[in-house]
């Protein structure tokens, strides 16, 4: 196949880019926010824009006395703020919300900047992360116990009460939004909360904390720090104040932190790798099927822990959906983010391009074709080709190995039975699709799938209504939904009898 990437360039004169320098100049100056206070730290570390790999900024590295400073701020910001009634909590969290969305430009700018996903996506992103805000402060007010029914002259009531401090950790895949999810908890539930955000991707939590603190939050309730992320958690994870550890990350690294956690007897919340297979079954719609799930798989460079990943398609309808799968993805637009019309920005970090070339490089030697893409995309920039790999054997590296990044394989099956098998076949279990106008075959990927996360006819995985999270390796615990916020609260029960017996 050819290779028609068009790879639009920063040097576009048009009414966007001639913005361009004075947006540079609006990516902010990079702090801790400790106990309700911005500080610096003599040590920092680059920031690169994986666009252009130009250094953007330089992120504070917290040292054992910031990260003190943050525990004793945590656990007055606790005392304080699990004595708020619900209902005040919700409505600042809400009020925080509405200057995240009004700062909504301003924000996307950052994100773009220092993660390079399309200015277009990077706003959408601050609307999902504000819908996660909102959502959770809903359901501050709705965090329900239960009376059971007992004799008379006692009761029994249940109580869900903050947990207390979190420790929390956030990627750099989502700068904004993954934060968002995890400060949401927190505040909602009346737990005050540590976060440790991406050190590539630092300003999206720094808007959040911002607004926060104009919103009024007490000081100590909403703590950010950034560093050497080992050094951060093997810190902060022993701590007696930490209640919660809440991550989203690599199942590796969730692994060790909740060794960690457990060793402290202190809970976890895991959000980690995927996946996602998805199942293309004969009754179908194809080009439908082929266009929506080429058009998703690209989405965040393909770096999403949902991202649309093994496709395996009934072996009537293959070559056809191979064919348009691969024509959308080749015709996707990469560039810069911040220029108008891109479709696809660059991986965010150098590390992402160098695990996509060795995956592409192992499935060729075992004899996966290449159907489209497979390369690093010019010198300059972390960027890559959309790539579809087709026919790919089942002992390639990547059919066990999250790609994380532009690339999907496609291989055919010969029933929607060894269709289930395969996706049941890795050690993940987040998101699955699947793609049947048939309720039978529906039922089936209902009974049988093994993932927190089944989406039949859409590739919307994960909403701020709707528990997310994953099975296996893929992690524990749900965020979304009521679900999200248990948590971040543990159970009470309270037996009172009005007399001593
Ligand atoms: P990585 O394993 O080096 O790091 C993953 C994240 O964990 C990063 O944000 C990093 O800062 C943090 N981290 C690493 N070591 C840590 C430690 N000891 N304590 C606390 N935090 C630590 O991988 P990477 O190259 O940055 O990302 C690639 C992989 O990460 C992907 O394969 C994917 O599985 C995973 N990832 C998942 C999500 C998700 O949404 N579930 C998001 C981003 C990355």
């Amino acid at each position: 196949m050819g290779n028609p990437y068009r790879l639009l360039t920063s040097n576009h004169h048009n009414e966007h880019t001639k913005g361009r320098s004075k947006l540079m100049t609006m990516y902010p100056e990079l702090k801790l926010f400790i106990g309700g206070s911005w500080r610096t730290a003599d040590d920092d570390l680059p920031v690169r824009n994986p666009a252009t790999e130009e250094i953007i900024g330089r992120v504070p590295i917290a040292t054992q006395t910031d990260l003190d400073d943050a525990l004793a701020a945590a656990a007055i910001g606790f005392a304080a703020w699990r004595q708020t009634s619900p209902r005040d909590r919700a409505n600042l969290i809400r009020e925080a919300s509405r200057l995240m969305r009004e700062r909504q430009d301003d924000i996307a700018h950052s994100i773009t900047l220092e993660h390079g996903k399309p200015f277009r996506e990077a706003q959408l992103e601050v609307i999902r992360g504000c819908e996660f805000f909102e959502w959770d402060a809903g359901e501050a007010v709705r965090t329900y116990g239960r009376v059971i029914p007992s004799a008379p002259g006692v009761k029994y009531i249940v109580h869900h009460q903050p947990i207390g401090p979190v420790a929390a950790f956030s990627p750099w895949n989502f700068p904004m939004s993954q934060p968002a999810r995890k400060i949401a908890g927190a505040l909602a539930s009346g737990c005050s909360i540590i976060l440790k955000a991406a050190e590539e991707t630092p300003a999206g939590a720094m808007h959040i904390a911002k607004a926060f603190e104009d919103a009024g939050l007490p000081p100590g309730v909403l703590n950010l720090v950034f560093g050497i992320p080992g050094d951060i958690s093997s810190y902060l994870i022993p701590s007696d104040t930490v209640s919660l550890v809440a991550f989203t990350g690599s199942t590796a690294v969730g692994r060790h932190l909740t060794g960690l956690a457990s060793s402290h007897m202190t809970p976890v919340l895991m959000e980690l790798g995927g996946h996602a297979p998805v199942i293309v079954c004969e009754d179908t719609d194809v080009e439908a099927a082929a266009m929506t799930s080429a058009t998703r798989k690209m989405r965040n460079a393909g770096q999403v822990c949902t991202s649309p990943t093994r496709f395996f398609v009934h072996d009537s309808v293959y070559e056809h959906f191979l064919d348009v799968f691969t024509k959308r993805a080749e015709a996707t637009i990469v560039g810069d983010g911040m220029d108008p019309g891109i479709e696809m920005g660059p991986l965010a970090h150098d590390r992402r391009v160098a695990t996509m070339a060795s995956l592409v490089a192992d499935a060729k030697d075992v004899g996966a074709e290449v159907m489209t893409g497979g390369q690093r995309i010019g010198s300059t920039g972390y960027f890559f080709e959309p790539t579809v790999l087709a026919n790919v054997p089942d002992h390639a590296r990547v059919m066990q190995e999250e790609p994380f990044g532009p690339l999907a394989i496609v291989n055919p099956v010969d029933s929607l039975d060894s269709a289930i098998e395969m996706a049941n076949s890795v050690p993940y279990g987040l998101a699955a699709y699947g793609f049947t106008n048939r309720s039978d075959y529906a039922d089936r990927m209902v009974d049988k799938i093994e993932a927190g996360n089944l989406s039949i006819n859409t590739l919307e995985a994960s909403l701020p209504e709707t528990p997310f999270g994953g099975v296996k390796s893929s992690g524990y615990g749900r965020e979304g939904g009521f679900e999200g916020l248990q948590a971040y609260t543990v159970v009470k029960n309270v037996s009172h009898s009005v007399s001593i017996v």
